[in-house]
């Protein structure tokens, strides 16, 4: 994990970052949800997510249901849309249009206050952009991250052009899952008398 230059543009970083309230931290490789801990923390629910504040209709368990579809649409699990049309149609969103350099531009923006609503309205104008599809989860520790390099190809979340970071991150989890396979082989093996 790394989180250098992985900032996503606008409203979307806090869509990246509420997505990352689940992670697995290169350190512990240990699941971990932040999501139960700011629900109930306004204040690092600012620090840590945004500033746009939790409305009350935005309950730990809707929360927990949109990360999880979020990250299934980032991670290329959403088959044909389906779970982000879902939200679509029942989250309040409305769509204006808007001069941007004199030209008319739909921009969707959310119809409630909730964090809920203005996370996908986030979704729905980076998707319109293009943009959606450069939030990406790292292939080994999931980490969500915003793809810059020019042709969108980054896999890993560390991954810098020569640099060694993003191997690292694919390498201990190539090393955890030798080291849990091999453990799970030695504790299957039957004892022999
Ligand atoms: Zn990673």
């Amino acid at each position: 994990m790394q989180t250098q230059n992985q900032a996503a543009p606008g409203d979307l970083e806090c869509v990246r970052r509420f997505i990352n309230t689940w992670c697995i931290p290169n350190q512990t490789r240990t699941e971990t949800d932040d999501l139960p801990l700011l629900v109930r923390d306004a204040a690092r629910w600012r620090e840590e997510l945004s500033l746009h504040p939790r409305a009350d209709s935005d309950t730990l368990e809707k929360l927990l249901a949109l990360r999880s579809d979020l990250r299934k649409s980032c991670e290329g699990l959403d088959d044909n849309h389906a779970q982000l049309n879902a939200w679509f149609s029942r989250v309040a969103l409305s769509v204006q249009v808007k001069s941007v350099q004199g030209a008319p531009q739909l921009a969707v923006t959310p119809a409630d206050a909730s964090c809920i609503a203005y996370m996908l309205a986030a979704v729905a104008n980076a998707t319109s952009s293009g943009t959606w599809s450069r939030l990406k989860t790292c292939g080994d520790c999931r980490w969500a991250f915003y793809d810059h390099t020019r042709n969108g190809s980054k896999r890993w979340c560390g991954m810098t052009k020569g640099g060694a970071e993003g191997r690292a991150c694919g390498t201990i989890a190539k090393v955890s899952a030798f080291r849990a396979r091999a453990a799970a082989k030695k504790s299957a093996k039957p004892d022999v008398d």
